[in-house]
């Protein structure tokens, strides 16, 4: 490895910089992949994504070439630290949550795998926006994360891409997907030449009608006026007609007869974002002299979808009119596909691809002229089938399936967590690299005081990690003996990051009061909104300022400490998880798809906090109830309060008084002392007066549980145990797991 690495720098490692290491070990690793097997295979499977965030890539790579180990240790012996080499390269930001992390997950899995597979997207140059906080409100400014040498590589694939009124030509970047002790696959990347980044202002402003300029700019560009939404459906055209086309090309060169397309093809349609792949397909089809009802059947044959979420405002709807203004040509066969929907199932309106206010349904198009419908955890799926997708699974019930989600544990814990790894290794041996489910021979060591002692040192170790990166982050100082109670995921509310705000209220109050924690505790927020959601940004300002009304008081800090910290992303994330004691899970039951944070934490020996909702659920099942703790209405409460509008917030916080002591403290004379009042007071009346993700509802059981599991974090054996038990079940969430059975149930690839 030294001569390797002396021979790409050209010089002796202890002589180069930081820079010229990052980008030797890059170039390294990019023919290293080069000289790996493809995938190959009789059937290919294309996975569609507008997101892919995958995070830094080298320490990843280094670990699936199995060669991390030996160059860490060169770098060592020369005076270099691999982590600093690591701090060189940009988090690329190109994707928003879990959706993306999602995705990301599944590319490593389907290469370590080896199957047939690779992902489609988009290469936005400034990704999602970066967030900074400032006067303790979020703002947003491009986060521009390509640099001169990435992992980027462009390609000579060009296409032509047909707008109404013009069109545009597309370059194709590639980036290695490499697998852990297997072969590589691809994620293609597709872009413009033209963008303009010079035309961004004011924050991540931006002239939204001048597409050949802005395309590819920013992941989910505001789309909170009309050319926002036309701008979306471009970026969504412009991926889809790449994908198409680049497949269509792909397939062409194995010189099988176009006819056979779909028992060689399989299209994974994640989300509603590629759903026009579906009429581009068949267009595409026809204009290569398939007949229209061949083509129908041919791509109903190819295309999958997953759902999600079930919240309304993300199936997404596309006005007839922005169709006809961005891409014309989709119409005439999507009214095509409409009128046969239409004819079979009797005008049936919950069915109608084009609804009655001339808006095109996505996701109905996805299920009609797909052959598989998955949700992503056991409740999920039970949802869609009952409820929200019921009208379809009456009609298609064998398209249905659950895929219940996963995550890389080469990123999740090999990467991220070294001395859990370290610890594992001697305990049971390193086969749970191949088989995740071994990870439960956990269950059959004697687990000592001796033992239970070597991991909560482990547990230590990872707190200290993450202290100093907060601090050199946040410049924070925070106490690495207190209770690491960590909720890290994007802002919505409902995932209800302002019951644990109000959780943190509570227990100000109560330290005022005299009643002071045995342990301290530090709450650890970490989110994004959506730059135009203005409930979820007025959360984030409580947080900041209740957390600065924290800090200032000598008292209460010498118990508690809340830190948010600044742009939550992957990078954050892998030194988060394996600090965190307990995990917040505390989602509205029933509006959390599946969650997968929950998963790293639990494989991280964190303890989970959290409602019966998405994978929680199948945590739960697999720990036991002695290992979690839950709390809060169940589903089937939650979706009856919906249908007969039952729940009222004003009655919670009238008939409690607890309760509104901590609501009001949101509007308390030290909180609007710092604080905006327009924005707390906002914050304030929407809990009250609307709450649709019903707040109030679980907010006692929540404080009661969280206290019962403080109080059992004292018993240090008792609670090592409990980590213990989430570790040794963590195997199944492994997305090997997800992606073995999303093969032999949908794509069918070997
Ligand atoms: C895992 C992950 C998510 C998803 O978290 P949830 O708690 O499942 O919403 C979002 N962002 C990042 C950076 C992640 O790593």
């Amino acid at each position: 490895m030294k001569e390797i690495l002396t021979r790409y720098l050209n010089k002796n490692i202890s002589d180069a910089s930081t820079e010229e290491i990052y980008i030797a070990l890059l170039q390294y690793v990019k023919d290293e992949a080069k000289n790996k097997p493809m995938a190959k295979g009789d059937r290919k499977l294309y996975y569609i994504s507008c997101e892919f965030l995958i995070g830094k890539l080298l320490s990843n790579n280094l670990i699936n070439l199995g060669i991390y180990d030996e160059v860490a240790s060169v770098l060592k012996e020369n005076g270099k630290d691999i982590t600093d080499v690591e701090e060189f390269e940009n988090e690329p930001s190109l994707g928003n949550g879990g959706l993306g992390r999602l995705a990301a997950c599944f590319l490593d899995s389907i290469a370590t795998l080896g199957l047939n597979g690779d992902g489609i997207g988009l290469n936005y140059h400034y990704g999602l926006f970066k967030q900074v906080f400032n006067d303790n409100r979020q703002c947003e400014t491009p986060n521009p994360w390509i640099q001169n040498k990435s992992w980027l590589t462009k390609t000579d694939d060009h296409f032509t891409i047909p707008f109404k009124d013009f069109t545009l030509t597309s370059s194709l970047y590639d980036i290695d997907v490499i697998g852990y002790k297997n072969g590589t696959n691809k994620l293609h990347l597709f872009d413009i030449d033209t963008l303009d980044e010079n035309m961004v202002y004011d924050g991540i402003n931006f002239d939204k009608t001048q597409i050949e300029k802005n395309l590819t700019l920013f992941l989910y560009p505001d789309d909170s006026d009309k050319n926002g939404e036309l701008l979306r459906i471009y970026q969504q055209y412009f991926m889809v007609s790449n994908a198409a086309q680049f497949i269509l090309r792909e397939y062409m060169l194995t010189e099988k007869p176009l006819s056979e397309l779909h028992k060689h093809v399989a299209v994974q349609i994640n989300d509603t974002h590629p759903s026009m792949v579906i009429p581009e397909l068949i267009r595409l089809l026809t204009e290569k002299g398939i007949d229209f009802d061949t083509a129908v059947d041919m791509v109903t044959n190819i295309c999958a979808y997953t759902n999600h979420t079930i919240l309304a405002e993300a199936l997404e709807k596309w006005p007839v009119d922005y169709l006809e203004q961005v891409v014309p040509h989709l119409m005439p066969i999507i009214r095509k596909l409409d009128e046969r929907v239409k004819a079979k199932y009797n005008n049936n309106p919950e069915l109608a691809i084009i609804d009655e206010q001339n808006r095109v349904h996505m996701a109905r198009m996805d299920m009609h002229y797909g052959y598989s419908i998955n949700g992503v955890a056991y409740l999920h799926t039970e949802i869609l089938k009952n409820e929200e997708l019921k009208p379809f699974y009456d009609i298609y019930p064998e398209k249905f399936n659950n895929k219940t989600n996963g995550i890389t544990f080469r990123r999740w814990l090999l990467h991220c967590n070294k001395p859990l790894v370290k610890w594992l290794d001697e305990k049971i041996g390193a086969d749970y690299r191949e088989n995740a489910e071994n990870l439960q021979k956990l269950l059959d060591i004697d687990f000592t005081e001796e033992l239970s002692k070597e991991l909560l040192a482990v547990k230590t170790e990872n707190k200290e990690n993450l202290a100093r990166y907060i601090k050199a982050k946040e410049n924070i100082d925070i106490d690495t003996n207190s209770i690491f109670d960590i909720q890290v995921k994007r802002l919505h509310e409902y995932k209800r990051q302002q019951m644990n705000l109000l959780f943190v209220i509570n227990k100000y109050l109560e330290i005022k009061a005299g009643k002071k924690p045995t342990t301290p505790i530090t709450f650890i927020f970490g989110a994004k909104a959506a730059p135009a959601y203005i409930i979820a940004k007025d959360i984030i300002h409580a947080i900041l300022t209740l957390q600065r009304i924290i800090e200032n008081d000598a008292e209460v800090s010498k118990y508690i400490k809340l830190v948010m910290v600044e742009n939550y992303n992957v990078t954050y994330a892998e030194k988060l998880f394996p600090a965190c004691d307990i995990s917040e899970q505390i989602s509205l039951a029933s509006k959390e798809a599946s969650g997968t944070g929950n998963m790293k934490f639990m494989l991280n020996g964190a303890v989970t906090l959290g409602t019966e909702d998405g994978a929680n659920v199948e945590i739960h099942q697999f720990v036991g109830d002695d290992n979690i703790y839950i709390f809060g209405k169940d589903s089937d409460t939650i979706i009856d309060k919906y249908k007969n509008s039952s729940y009222k917030a004003l009655d919670y916080y009238i008939d409690d008084e607890d309760i509104r002591k901590m609501v009001d403290f949101i509007i308390s004379p030290e909180m609007l002392k710092i604080g905006d009042p327009r924005m707390l007071l906002r914050l304030h009346a929407e809990l009250i007066q609307k709450d649709w993700f019903m707040t109030l509802i679980d907010l006692k059981d929540y404080i009661v549980t969280k206290e019962r599991a403080y109080k059992d974090y004292e018993n240090r054996y008792e609670w090592s145990k409990k980590m213990i038990m989430n570790i040794a079940k963590a195997g199944f969430f492994s997305s090997d797991r997800t992606i073995a059975e999303y093969n032999r149930d949908i794509w069918k690839l070997k």
